[in-house]
């Protein structure tokens, strides 16, 4: 079972959503940071909890 943390957005992060700063990508790909598939990681919180949140700070929807 992996590790799907919950973190809250930095006022920073939110303006980036807020402008559509995400993409979308394929859950099984892998992150050049840490090699773990893109679903490893973690998703955001109530609102934005359609978007996983890259080793490289990058917003993705799966
Ligand atoms: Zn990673």
């Amino acid at each position: 079972m992996p590790l799907r943390l919950r973190p809250n957005p930095t006022p920073e992060q939110l303006a980036r959503l807020e402008e559509g700063d995400f993409y979308r990508a394929s859950g099984g790909c892998i992150c050049e940071t840490c090699g773990k598939l893109y679903y490893d990681h973690p998703y955001f919180a109530e609102e934005w909890a359609f978007l996983t949140i890259l080793c490289n700070g990058d917003f993705v929807k799966l």
